[in-house]
């Protein structure tokens, strides 16, 4: 897109006095009909308030109180509300400008680059003129060619937009108790999370590595010990593992639902610890299997009445790594409830995100849970500055446990909607030749948190040619995961070779992540299967 266009582009308006004054003066003023049409374009609307009760205050003074409460609910219904900031009061008094063009101004500021002043018509602003456009102008863009707004791969505004009071609410309330490391609501946030997963603890954390971090820490887990894991993850679950010494052990995944094999983690274990069964090992001298940290991928949790029978067997510790699958459920359970201890990440893309970094270790065990808690603050013991073992900094901040408390709110709601968009991606795509959708390995018994929509196409040249096709339509798509962990530089110490994981490289080759989240509309995916329809027939 070229610069000029870009420039143009409007993504957001602020309704001025005078148009505000317009739009109230009559439902037939064509104005409304301007809102509606924008709102469609997903160009969001809003209306600063201390505007908002200024003319409630003139309707007031005229005996029509009532009428512009109704007018107000309609306006709502196209507008959000924005609030008036501390620095608008200062506008009234210090400024030589009027005080609701100067709050427009403002508004214009923070929203940012794309954001316009809707007028009625211009007045004389010379040194803002640039900020302004009249509802005709207005109109004529609307109905011009520039006007998509471009797709976003995670849709954090719609989300937003929905949960705008609650969030700026909870944000507010900690500015001003100002307890901003270990203030009330990141217990209230553990409280809500361990009742939700159905465990006895949640210890939140500053990410989902730190959170992995930890809950090796805490099984004191080092030198000399094999942590067995896939190498189809993001590479935190792996660099956790190396950070601390220990080495980790590939284990290769299910090529349908990409998790963890448990047929091949018997074999990885038995080849490391009795020997005699062949299957690719690190480098390292002596190794004592530890543990395991199982991976749910994309969302779906792994198949762990095999993995308990078979860590118990082992007699090793099991680490869920649910980065991506919290709120995701297998037989009834909730994941991060399966391991011995349980890992999330709340970065702002996965199901549950925060404005930041954050995670959160779940476990049924007190003593894990205490040990935990005392790592993630420098290990500290009862006492201040009594310190009992070697730890972190590695505590959620209060204002990200804020805003996870108004996520919390339309979270289960965001999961079923998750779950109807892969229902209709599935239905879209679900029949076209050598594309496969995921699976779920028992789809009856697993719910998937649909962290991604992943789908595998059976040749690599077809995955690359819809990548090509996907961008240069603006639509973006992403590769989770080009390159497998046992063929990072970061592990090349570990001695493993290109074919030791073959159905993780295989994977690498062929997956593609599409556009997701839980408010992604019929038309991006329509385009997106119209896209990789074109691109298939054009190859074969
Ligand atoms: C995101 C992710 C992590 C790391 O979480 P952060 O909060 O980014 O540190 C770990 N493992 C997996 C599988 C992930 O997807």
């Amino acid at each position: 897109m070229s610069n000029s266009s870009e420039n143009r582009r409007i993504s957001e308006v602020v309704l001025s006095m005078d148009c505000l004054e317009a739009l109230f003066s009559s439902l037939d003023f064509k104005g409304w009909r301007i809102l509606e049409k924008a709102g469609r374009k997903g160009i969001r609307i809003w209306v600063h308030l201390g505007i908002l009760n200024a003319l409630f205050e003139r309707w007031l003074s005229k005996g029509r109180g009532l009428e512009f409460k109704r007018l107000v609910g309609r306006i709502l219904e196209y507008a959000k509300p924005l609030a008036a900031l501390s620095e608008d009061a200062f506008s009234i008094c210090n400024d030589s400008v009027d005080p609701y063009v100067r709050q427009v101004l403002l508004s214009l500021d923070r929203l940012g680059p794309e954001a316009k002043a809707l007028c009625v018509e211009h007045l004389e602003k010379p040194a803002s003129s640039g900020l302004w456009i009249t509802i005709d102008e207005f109109t004529e863009y609307l109905d011009g060619t520039v006007t998509t707004v471009p797709v976003p791969f995670v849709d954090l505004r719609s989300q937003q937009d929905r949960i705008r009071a609650s969030l700026e609410k909870n944000i507010f309330r900690v500015l001003m108790h100002g307890r901003y490391v270990r203030g009330d609501e990141v217990s209230e946030l553990e409280h809500k999370l361990a009742e939700y997963v159905g465990v006895r603890h949640c210890i939140a954390c500053s990410s989902g590595t730190d959170a992995i971090l930890l809950s090796l820490l805490a099984l004191r887990i080092g030198p000399g010990d094999a942590v067995f894991t896939s190498p189809f993850t993001f590479f935190a679950t792996a660099e956790a593992i190396a950070l601390l010494g220990a080495t980790p052990v590939f284990v290769d995944v299910d090529p349908v639902n990409f998790l963890i094999d448990p047929n091949q983690l018997v074999k990885a274990v038995k080849s490391l610890s009795e020997g005699g069964i062949d299957y690719p090992l690190p480098e390292s001298g002596d190794l004592k299997a530890r543990a395991v940290i199982t991976v749910d991928l994309f969302g779906v949790p792994c198949d762990y009445d095999r993995i308990r029978v078979i860590a118990d067997r082992y007699g090793l510790l099991l680490i869920e790594d649910a980065a991506q699958a919290f709120g995701a459920r297998r037989k009834g359970r909730r994941a991060c409830s399966f391991g011995d201890l349980a890992c999330t990440s709340f970065f702002p893309a996965k199901p549950l995100g925060c404005y930041g970094d954050g995670g959160a270790v779940f476990t049924d065990f007190d003593e894990y849970a205490d040990v935990v808690r005392s790592l993630r603050d420098h290990g500290q013991g009862l006492g201040a500055y009594e310190h009992l073992r070697v730890g972190l900094n590695a505590r959620m901040d209060t204002l990200q446990a804020a805003i996870l408390l108004a996520k919390l709110e339309i979270f289960e709601e965001e999961l079923g909607l998750r779950r109807k968009v892969a229902e209709e991606y599935s239905r879209l795509i679900g029949n076209l030749p050598g594309v496969r959708i995921p699976q779920v390995a028992l789809p009856e018994l697993t719910e998937s948190a649909w962290a991604q929509y992943c789908v595998v196409f059976e040749r690599k040249e077809v995955r690359d040619k819809v990548r090509r096709a996907l961008n240069s339509a603006g639509i973006p798509c992403a590769v989770y995961y080009p390159v497998p962990l046992h063929l990072q530089p970061a592990f090349s110490r570990l001695g493993y070779k290109k074919g030791d994981f073959p159905v993780a490289e295989w994977l690498s080759e062929r997956v593609l992540a599409l556009p997701f989240h839980p408010y992604l509309g019929p038309e991006v995916m329509e385009k997106v299967a119209g896209i990789i329809e074109a691109s298939i027939r054009h190859i074969s």
